[in-house]
């Protein structure tokens, strides 16, 4: 009789000496301003700047290329918060345009500034989590 392996090894980089990172927890990690891999250090030294490195677990943050994309995210969520506000108490409404550009404007300016850094920290644990650009330590090159 043969002897036939019922579970051939299955060689991927989950099954090899690399890290496991869920996207998901990286995301929410990113989202409270923290590090990534372990939760607990600070990803962000001021408002925007990324630190170089976690003051935990030393992971380097330099790699990422966060870029304009926390930006344009921004913009899509605040315009989909805002508009659709706009055009419901326009309809409804209809108040003065003095009055509506008084409440709409300090509203966009403050829902931006309050998003831009949870929505970078987000963007940089995604990218952590995915292995993109510098992150991936097996070839580092990329
Ligand atoms: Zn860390």
């Amino acid at each position: 009789m043969e002897n036939v392996n019922a579970h051939p090894a299955v060689w991927s980089r989950e099954s090899g000496t690399v890290e496991k990172r869920d996207v998901w927890t990286a995301l929410k990690r990113g989202l409270r301003g923290r590090c990534p891999r372990c939760g607990k250090g600070k990803l962000f030294r001021a408002f925007l700047k990324v630190d170089d490195h976690c003051s935990v677990c030393q992971l380097d943050f330099t790699p990422h290329r966060a870029d304009d994309l926390p930006a344009y995210l921004v913009i899509v969520i605040v315009g989909h918060i805002v508009v659709p506000t706009i055009l419901w108490i326009e309809t409804d409404y209809s108040p003065s345009v003095p009055l509506q550009l008084s409440i709409y404007l300090p509203l966009t300016l403050i829902l931006a500034l309050v998003l831009l850094q949870p929505v970078k920290g987000a963007v940089v644990g995604v990218q952590w989590a995915l292995r993109m650009h510098g992150f991936d330590e097996q070839n580092p090159t990329e």
